[in-house]
């Protein structure tokens, strides 16, 4: 009495009943292998992945006996078990039904990423471990997400959104997540991200933005709730929260901010503007300065008066001790203006003080000049009123009113 085996092997595999890899959409086939002793062959499929079905098969046997049996894989993410009893499942050496005469095997169409699926009644086809297969496959991917995967694309579902977050290091500083562009190849520019915000729907709905949170700061200024813009590992521009400053920092570079509009500081909500620290010089355009608005004060804060469209200089803190060339030196002391010319001489041009030892008011011309040592100080009303006394018709020349 022969004995009947009903072992097949999948075209293109070694190895009798073992597993088969196939691309979807392919044709394949299964052959006995021996035909002795097989008097009937019954191919079937007996267990799927939960997105096909037995009918999604279509067996078609030949050979002398039916040995062989060809049929089409399904889409990628598929899987089979195919089924062969030989004798009607009777063993010739006993007559009586026997599992012996039933073998079966899978075939798969891997994931994108190689993957395999498993099928409904499916035992140690795929792996001597069984199921421990699949199970420890997605708990390994799992905990390779903490690592390197590696993913064709990701796809964000309707009515989700994307959140990426990083575990924090139990006693090391935190790691960096590194998002690269790729390199151009020779001749082309290097690829980088795009961030683009959703369109609103509708009037008056804004646009989806960009949101980005630098993340809490201690209490001192370690400056660490930062982005930082770097070229080729340099940096060249930081932003970050100093306490509660926003701080855009080029460190020792320039930064330019290039328009052909206007560019407001402080403008909307009256904030003020400080450029540059103690020292630093302000680089006008080179054509000229516009400082405009409704009252200009220069050098500190001495008031407007309830003027409108006028320009107030503080007191100088030092008046000028020598003398400035190729120009002159204008400064207010105690009120009065002063300008100091390129040879010494300081002219009061707007008397404030001192008054007239006469009559008290400050309707005076005033020089100084610390190099002749010479001072002169003429009250106009007093000049005029020493004039009138000495029979000058003053009149023809003061004109003399009160304002109360
Ligand atoms: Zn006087």
């Amino acid at each position: 009495m022969p004995t009947v085996s009903p072992a097949f092997t999948f075209s293109g595999v070694v190895t009798s009943l073992a597993k088969k890899s196939v691309a979807a959409a392919t044709s394949f086939s299964a052959t006995l292998d021996s035909i002795a002793g097989v008097n009937s062959v019954a191919w079937s499929i007996v267990g799927t992945d939960e997105t096909t079905t037995a009918g999604t098969y279509t067996l078609t046997p030949s050979g002398t006996k039916g040995e062989t049996v060809t049929l089409t894989s399904a889409g990628a993410g598929t899987a089979g078990i195919l089924s062969v009893t030989v004798n009607g499942g009777v063993d010739p050496r006993t007559g009586s039904a026997s599992t012996d005469m039933t073998a079966s095997a899978k075939f798969y169409v891997p994931l994108a990423d190689g993957g395999e699926v498993g099928c409904v009644g499916e035992t140690t086809q795929s792996s001597t471990f069984g199921w421990t297969l699949f199970v420890n496959q997605m708990a390994r991917r799992l905990s390779g997400l903490g690592t390197t995967v590696s993913l064709s694309a990701i796809t964000v579902p309707a009515a989700a959104s994307f959140a990426y977050s990083q575990a924090q290091h139990a006693s090391a500083a935190g790691n960096t997540s590194t998002w690269t562009g790729q390199a151009g190849a020779t001749g082309f520019d290097g690829g980088g991200f795009a961030w683009t915000g959703g369109a609103g729907g509708g009037a008056d709905k804004k646009s989806g933005g960009m949101s980005w949170d630098l993340g809490p700061e201690d209490t001192d200024d370690d400056k660490t709730a930062s982005a930082v813009w770097k070229r080729n590992g340099t940096t060249f521009l930081s932003l970050y929260s100093e306490n509660t400053t926003a701080v855009l920092d080029a460190g020792a570079g320039p930064l330019e901010i290039r328009t052909t509009g206007v560019v407001s500081v402080g403008a909307t909500g009256g904030g003020s503007a400080i450029f540059g620290a103690a020292g630093a010089t302000i680089n006008a355009g080179p054509t000229f300065l516009s400082l405009s608005g409704t009252n200009i004060a220069v050098l500190g804060a001495p008031g407007f008066g309830s003027g409108t469209g006028v320009i107030a200089i503080a007191n100088r803190s030092a008046a000028p001790s020598t003398n400035p060339t190729g120009g002159g030196i204008l400064y207010a002391e105690g009120g009065a203006g002063k300008w100091r010319g390129s040879s010494g001489t300081v002219t009061t041009f707007a008397p404030a003080d001192p008054h007239c030892p006469s009559c008290d008011r400050d309707f005076a011309h005033e020089w100084t000049n610390d190099r002749t040592g010479e001072h002169l100080a003429v009250c106009v009303p007093c000049m005029i009123a020493e004039m009138s006394r000495f029979g000058m018709n003053v009149g023809a020349f003061a004109f003399i009113k009160s304002l109360k």
